[in-house]
């Protein structure tokens, strides 16, 4: 692991990569600086080193090339003056010769923040020769953006090939890598992963990856509807992938193969239409009468699947089981997010990433109790695919 922690960057000029692209309302005021306190610690051995900062970030999906006053970073700029307690340097400038201009009048301590990486449109397409004028900039480059790693992006990635003995990883990406290699590389037994949300289709990759590692593997959430009706349950008017239920049928198969349990949801909550004042009714079993779908899981299957989770030393969440964005369908989520916190106390170790299910973590109020949570949706998903990450992968090779 490259790692800046026994790394002295006194008197340098370090390019570090960071994610920033937090949360705003329709005002553009930041509701959520989650992203920005994680990447602190970086920042702050960077300061204590001594060394000056530039800092490149995205914020959003500006799709013009070049300034959108939408997607600006001048928000984040100002937050990030008060969290450091300091005046950064922050400009609206594009071009690079005139950001080399005033980096070169950088002393130590000093902080620049670039303005939104993707306002160029040769960072999303790895172009090399950007990447080498960026680099030019800095003496080092340290990648701390996980958020981000999944990406092949000039700052993400293709820069590093400029800094062959000076690449690190930050305090937040060897983190994530540390936690994630626990998952991957001789796991605790039992191990057992928690897959919800709403699509076979994003999950088909993990979920056989996964076989090959965990011995019990829970689904939940609509994709579920998709496993039961393939084993032939009916599941009413459930959202399902009708694409999807061979490849539904295929990962039963594997599963059994690589002999990892599936656990599917046992009985149901159900509504007679996708909404939080809907009629609510609970079924015996796995069957979903027509004119109703299945919204959460019930107390049977909450009673099943806590007793497998309470039973595990490794334990992997990502997505909820059920619509917990309304408040009538919300309480399997929690369920799940408690017992993975009551068996994290009697000493498993879990980790838990993707957006819904960190939200659903930090609003159960068991965050405290969780071993690891990813800052990385994507990143999470396609490193637990078995895939190798541009942004890793750019720094150890
Ligand atoms: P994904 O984007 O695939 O991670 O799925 C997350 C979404 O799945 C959340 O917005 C949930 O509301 C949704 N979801 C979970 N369970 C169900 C269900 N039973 N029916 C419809 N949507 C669901």
């Amino acid at each position: 692991m490259k790692s800046i922690k026994n790394v002295s960057f006194k008197g340098k000029k370090v390019l570090l990569r960071v994610d920033f692209n937090v949360p705003v309302d329709e005002k553009g005021r930041i509701t959520d600086d989650t992203r920005m306190k994680e990447a602190m610690p970086t920042i702050e051995k960077l300061l204590s080193d001594d060394a000056s900062i530039i800092i490149m970030a995205h914020f959003g999906r500006p799709k013009k090339g070049g300034f959108e006053p939408e997607f600006s970073l001048e928000p984040v700029a100002k937050h990030l003056s008060e969290m450091l307690n300091k005046q950064i340097i922050f400009s609206n400038e594009l071009d690079l010769d005139k950001i080399a201009e005033t980096a070169s009048k950088m002393k130590e301590r000093d902080v620049m923040l670039l303005e939104n990486i993707r306002f160029y449109p040769q960072e999303t397409k790895g172009d090399v020769s950007f990447a080498k004028k960026l680099s030019s900039l800095g003496d080092a480059y340290i990648n701390d953006a996980f958020g981000a790693a999944h990406r092949e992006h000039v700052s993400t990635a293709t820069i590093a090939q400029f800094f062959p003995n000076d690449k690190y990883f930050g305090f937040l990406m060897e983190n994530e890598l540390i936690n994630l290699q626990k998952l991957i590389n001789n796991p605790k037994k039992p191990f057992t992963a928690i897959i919800g949300g709403s699509k076979v289709s994003s999950k088909i990759d993990i979920l056989n990856n996964l076989s090959l590692i965990a011995d019990n593997i829970i689904i939940g959430g609509a994709m579920a509807y998709t496993f039961l009706k393939a084993l032939g349950f009916s599941i009413g008017n459930s959202l399902f992938e009708e694409d999807n239920l061979t490849t539904a049928k295929e990962i039963i198969e594997n599963l059994k193969k690589n002999n990892t349990k599936l656990f599917l949801p046992i009985d149901h909550i159900i509504a007679d239409k996708f909404d939080n004042n809907a009629k609510i009714e609970k079924t015996e079993n796995e069957n979903i009468p027509n004119g109703f779908m299945g919204m959460d899981i019930g107390e049977k299957t909450i009673e099943l699947f806590d007793r497998v989770i309470l039973s595990s030393k490794t334990i992997l969440w990502n997505g909820p089981v059920g619509v917990f964005e309304m408040s009538s369908f919300a309480n399997g989520t929690y369920s799940i997010a408690k017992c993975i916190a009551n068996a994290t106390k009697q000493g498993a170790f879990s980790a838990v990433g993707g957006g819904d299910s960190v939200s659903a973590i930090h609003h159960s109020g068991y965050s405290n109790d969780i071993s690891y949570i990813s800052t990385g949706g994507g990143a999470m998903l396609e490193y637990l695919e078995g895939k190798t990450l541009p942004g890793v992968k750019a720094i150890e090779e």
